[in-house]
């Protein structure tokens, strides 16, 4: 049966849609990755636009804190001796539009218009009570309103008397609060209530702006704030994302493609067999085993039958190399144990009386069939023999020989499957010391013909009973096959001559039908 190609189109389904569904896992992880990275490099990028001006804007107030106010008040009392000094200051910082000098609470002398006389507290109320060291003002010049800010350093001794700075800030701003596109569309310089943005050249209340900032940042050193405004990071490492598609695209379909290639063998291979044991498709099937001499059955071999969903046969030629090479082969070898175990009532209940059972090499690696035969042959109490049939696939030689007597002990039978097809010497026999060889059916299949395989089954033959081992020929299919052999003293025939395999249930009733016949000459 075509099973490669059945299973192809069956599970090919199963193939695409995990390659799928694994590449569009690949795709989103991906997609996901980018984005959430980007947003945290946006996001950190727009930390630094807000430190940035931060910084730029303490520098532009840092020189103030040189200019020292004793030494203005000692350059004379009265301010047409100080404004020159004054002017002085606010050329060499070139920032500052002008300084004015605050004595108890009056300002008294200005860089810009010499000797003055205003309120300090009417003037500038926040810094005057000491609420900030900054202010927005709006400064009229010119019947202008310009922005100013104002800085008040106070003496240390006395806080009604210090030193103004006011800096031209709407024309700072130009270069301060520029926007950074695409992290900020927009830089608002915070001072108490007002604020001042970019470009507007005109102080704003703070509750004015319509938008929310995406963050604000303050200065650790004056009473300011920044507050940036656009979009957020999301957003904006969202907006970035058809940009990464391709690539994202690319990984995915790979991820696809080699999750496509690799299932190949597991999935379409692997997944049936080991739904059918979970879903209990196979069938054990039995194949009577015959004494030559007086044509009673003595025992009979279990073979795995596989009926999958869609109802076909699969050959266990085909399912049971899989099932070695996916390592499935011992859950479907114990699954034969526990079923035949279940239904012993089937079986002649006498110790001459053997079931034979196939098995695959891995199943003795670390003692494991010796455990499994414990716990699901031994604990059900047979009243009948077990046969363990190797393959010389088997790699016969590496079995153990704790394991050999482990199995000998327990008293069961070995026996060497498909005997003369393997490649292995024939120095297993000493160390395996099994019970019997089964003759291949190839080599029954060539007596009565001139082959050179006649020959070879004549050697086996010979070679079997010099060493006292039982014989059992496999594929017997005529009378002239089964004469032969029973003339050559082979032990036990097995073969379409006699019974082809059937479900174990059947068993007795073809038990009864055959004994009932008189079987033990006519049927040779
Ligand atoms: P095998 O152990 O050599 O089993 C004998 C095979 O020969 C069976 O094929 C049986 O149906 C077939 N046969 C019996 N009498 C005749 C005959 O007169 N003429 C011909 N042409 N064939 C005959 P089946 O059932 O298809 O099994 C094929 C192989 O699959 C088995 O070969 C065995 O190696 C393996 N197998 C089957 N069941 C199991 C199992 O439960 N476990 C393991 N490990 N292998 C199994
Ligand atoms: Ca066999
Ligand atoms: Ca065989």
């Amino acid at each position: 049966m075509p099973f490669n190609q059945i299973a192809l189109a069956k599970y090919r389904y199963y193939r695409l849609a995990l390659a799928a569904g694994m590449g569009l896992l690949t795709l989103i992880l991906t997609l996901g990755i980018r984005i959430y990275e980007q947003t945290r490099v946006i996001n950190q990028d727009q930390e630094r636009v807000a430190r940035h001006t931060i910084q730029k804007l303490e520098t532009l107030l840092q020189p103030a804190n040189a200019v020292s106010f004793d030494k203005l008040i000692q350059s004379g009392q009265n301010c047409s001796t100080q404004q020159p000094v004054l002017q002085q200051v606010v050329a060499r910082l070139q920032t500052l539009r002008a300084i004015a000098v605050v004595r108890n609470g009056k300002i008294l002398c200005s860089s810009l218009s010499g000797t003055v006389n205003y309120d300090f507290n009417q003037l500038l109320p926040q810094l005057a009570l000491g609420a900030s060291h900054l202010q927005l003002r709006a400064s009229d010049n010119m019947s202008n309103a310009i922005p100013t800010l104002v800085l008040w350093r106070a003496q240390a001794s006395d806080k009604s008397s210090g030193l103004l700075f006011v800096y031209n800030i709407g024309v700072l701003a130009n270069f301060l609060l520029e926007p950074q596109p695409p992290y900020a569309s927009s830089i608002v310089l915070n001072v108490m209530n007002s604020s001042l943005e970019y470009d507007k050249n005109q102080i704003a209340p703070s509750d004015a702006l319509d938008q929310t900032p995406i963050l604000s940042s303050s200065s650790n050193n004056y009473d300011f704030s920044v507050s940036i405004y656009g979009n957020d990071a999301a957003t904006l490492a969202w907006s970035e994302l058809p940009a990464h598609l391709p690539l994202s695209l690319l990984i995915s379909l790979l991820t696809a493609f080699a999750i496509y290639l690799l299932s190949g063998s597991r999935i379409s291979l692997a997944y049936p067999i080991s739904h059918a044991i979970s879903h209990r498709e196979f069938q054990v099937y039995c194949q009577p085993i015959i004494d030559s001499a007086d044509g009673r059955c003595v025992g009979v071999e279990t073979l795995m039958r596989w009926k999958n969903r869609r109802q076909e046969w699969v050959s266990p030629d085909v399912f049971i190399p899989l099932a070695e090479q996916h390592g499935l082969i011992i859950s479907l070898t114990r699954y034969l144990l526990k079923q035949v175990s279940g239904n012993l009532a089937l079986f002649p209940a006498r110790p001459d009386f053997y079931i034979s059972i196939n098995v695959a090499a891995q199943h003795f690696d670390d003692m494991v069939i010796v455990d499994d035969i414990r716990q699901l042959w031994l604990s059900a109490a047979p009243a009948l023999s077990l046969m363990l049939e190797l393959t010389e696939r088997t790699r016969l030689q590496e079995l153990s020989t704790e394991q050999i007597s482990a199995l000998k002990e327990m008293g069961v039978m070995l026996a060497i499957d498909d005997f003369g097809t393997g490649h292995s010497s024939l120095s297993y026999l000493k160390t395996l010391n099994p019970d019997v060889l089964k003759i291949d059916r190839a080599f029954t299949a060539s007596i009565g013909t001139d082959a050179i395989n006649a020959t070879v089954t004549d050697t086996i033959i010979t070679l079997a009973q010099r060493l006292n081992l039982k014989l059992i020929a496999e594929g017997v299919e005529t009378r002239e096959q089964a004469e032969y052999l029973r003339k050559r003293e082979v032990d036990s025939l097995q073969g379409y001559y006699f019974a082809r395999p059937m479900p174990i249930d059947i068993f007795p009733l073809w038990l009864e039908r055959y004994e009932k016949a008189d079987f033990s000459v006519s049927s040779l």
